[in-house]
């Protein structure tokens, strides 16, 4: 019997997005948010599904932003926080349950917010393929292609939002981010826990515990061109989302421009 090309797995889907992004955590969406408002075609490839990864597991809280020493990150923090607050959130605060803390902190539903900003994509006809995972990015006549298992994507620029997963795809990029590790405690409150990640841990802490995460040098998000038209966003740290929707803005903005620097940095703009 001959089987179709439906059937028979030996053929591979071929597929073309103007801009493809690779992730669907909040550092992904994200940047397809901001790609798709510039007007152009995005299809996100995520290898679980939106919001799987260290995006979906978090409190949520983004700090306010005057928890930032004045300067350029703090002015950043204030306008990606109002950007998330009036352009994603205006009208939708009780899908996100969004909460301000009295210390000006944003306590929101992360994985809804990651899943809010691709429905906005989606609507303005973007992709979402969940369950493909890119196992190689490679250049292409005119654009870039990525290698996934059971398709290829040809994409005239491509922008990864992986978080801990960078150092597997671009690992030209792995020296840019070092471990961090955080300490966390519990002590027992009313019928429930109380966690915290605050050092040294309170005396009446009954449990206490590492963790480890990839941050930059400094602690706040940059953007790295890894190779001709492939941009990575790195370093977004949830409790600066905010700074995280910022760099993603930028992001956009060197992809949209062709520009060529190796790296958005802060304080000295472009590197
Ligand atoms: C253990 C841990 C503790 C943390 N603690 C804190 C904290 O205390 N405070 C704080 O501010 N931040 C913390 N963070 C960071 C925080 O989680 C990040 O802000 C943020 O969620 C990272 O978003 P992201 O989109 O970059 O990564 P993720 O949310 O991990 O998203 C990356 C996505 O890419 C997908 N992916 C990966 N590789 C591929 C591939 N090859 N092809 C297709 N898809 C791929 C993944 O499935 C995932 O969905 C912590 C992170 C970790 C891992």
């Amino acid at each position: 019997m001959t089987l179709s090309c439906w059937q028979d797995r030996s053929f591979e889907e071929l597929l073309d997005a103007d801009v493809a992004v690779v992730g669907a955590g909040f550092s992904g969406a994200a940047v397809a948010w901001w790609l798709a408002h510039s007007g152009l075609g995005v299809t996100v490839l995520e290898r679980a599904s939106a919001g799987a990864g260290a995006s979906g597991a978090g409190r949520g809280r983004i700090a306010p932003p005057e928890a930032l020493p004045p300067g350029e990150p703090r002015d950043a923090a204030r306008a990606g926080r109002g950007w998330l607050l009036e352009r994603l959130l205006a009208d939708r605060e009780h899908r996100v349950a969004l909460r301000r803390g009295a210390d000006g902190a944003l306590h929101l539903d992360p994985r809804r917010l990651v899943e809010l900003l691709l429905e906005d994509v989606m609507a303005r006809g973007g992709v979402l393929r969940a369950h493909t995972e890119v196992v190689g990015v490679d250049p292409a006549p005119h654009g870039v292609s990525l290698r996934c298992p059971a398709c290829t994507v040809h994409a005239e620029a491509v922008a990864v939002g992986v978080g801990v997963g960078l150092a597997m795809l671009l690992p030209g990029l792995a020296g840019t981010l070092v471990p961090r590790a955080d300490a966390l405690w519990a002590r027992p409150r009313d019928d429930t826990w109380e966690v915290g990640d605050a050092s040294p841990a309170p005396r009446e802490a009954t449990h206490a515990w590492r963790r480890e995460r990839l941050c930059t040098r400094d602690g706040l998000p940059r953007v790295h061109r890894a190779a001709a038209a492939v941009y990575a966003l790195v370093g977004v740290q949830e409790e600066r989302w905010d700074l995280g929707f910022f760099a993603a803005n930028r992001l956009t903005e060197m992809l949209v421009q062709g520009r060529d620097p190796e790296a958005w940095l802060w304080g000295d703009g472009v590197a």
